[in-house]
């Protein structure tokens, strides 16, 4: 059992987010960076399916920028085989379409049953690329799957996807790709071994020449113009005095301002 595990580097949810005012865009120079949580459902369900197979290769690949090499590592370190960073001056700025063609031709050099993604960038949300990639690749794509058992031999996944009430349970043939929602196991933490182990392996880097990608076609349709941060909340005001002035105050603020009562 191959599988792929596509992997986005994205803010920890903890980061203060800021607009720069000079750019329009959010400023990304202080961000502390981690493996997207989703991201992280798919390499343990990566794992299970190996253990449960009992052979197979892991291989994560993340597109992105030098620091991604670090969520690659955190990858290797839970026990993926190998790591491929893509990256390129050609990939700045590109949209999901365009991720998602050049992660396929990454898959594409890789042996493959199985291509796992998150089921959405906690930072973008765009939820696009997964199904892009597996677009480019011909397979069938099986959105925000909670757990998943293969049989390789018999070549198809059963997934169940959570709906609204209910379990949804779909079959699919090898290869397809799924996307990863928190399910019904935890992520497992890197051990000391595998970051030790982690540290020493070499990370193949590819740009558009080694994934035989025209830079030409990794044009932006979508194109972003500015975030805009949500307008900011009115302080509160506090009444001051005793329980006897402020209470015919607060009913009057109520009743004539925030018109509640
Ligand atoms: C400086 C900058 C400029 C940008 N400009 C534009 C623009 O003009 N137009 C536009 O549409 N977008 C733009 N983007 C957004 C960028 O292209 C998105 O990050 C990309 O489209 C992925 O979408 P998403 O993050 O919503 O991923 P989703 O589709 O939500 O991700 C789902 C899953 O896909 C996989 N995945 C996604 N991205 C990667 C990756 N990089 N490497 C490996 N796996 C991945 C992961 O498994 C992830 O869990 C810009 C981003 C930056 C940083």
């Amino acid at each position: 059992m191959n599988t792929v595990v596509c992997v986005k580097q994205v803010p920890s949810t903890e980061t203060k987010i800021r607009v720069n005012t000079a750019t329009g865009f959010v400023d990304v120079t202080e961000f502390e960076w981690v493996v997207n949580p989703y991201d992280e459902y798919a390499m343990e369900t990566a794992l299970r399916l190996r253990e449960k197979a009992g052979t197979g290769a892991i291989t994560v690949i993340a597109l992105g920028p030098e620091r991604v090499k670090t969520a690659l590592r955190t990858c290797l370190a839970m026990g993926a085989d190998a790591a491929v960073q893509l990256t390129d001056p050609a990939f700045d700025g590109i949209d999901a379409l365009a991720v998602g063609r050049l992660l396929a031709a990454a898959v594409k050099r890789e042996p493959f049953d199985m291509v796992l993604c998150g089921k959405q960038a906690v930072d973008d949300d765009q939820a696009a690329v997964p199904p892009a990639i597996a677009h480019f690749l011909g397979i069938p794509h099986v959105s925000v799957v909670a757990e998943a058992t293969a049989d390789a031999s018999a070549r198809t996944v059963v997934a169940h996807r959570e709906i609204e009430g209910a379990t949804e349970v779909v079959n699919a043939p090898l290869p397809c790709l799924m996307t990863m929602q928190k399910g019904a196991y935890e992520p497992r933490y890197p051990t000391l071994k595998g970051m030790m182990a982690a540290k020493k392996k070499g990370i193949p880097v590819l740009g558009s020449a080694e994934l035989g990608i025209d830079p030409s076609l990794l044009i932006r349709r979508l194109v972003y113009v500015e975030d805009r941060l949500p307008p900011g909340r009115k302080t509160g005001r506090v009444l001051e005095g005793t329980p006897e002035e402020v209470v015919p105050e607060l009913v009057r603020l109520l009743h004539e301002e925030a018109k509640v009562l």
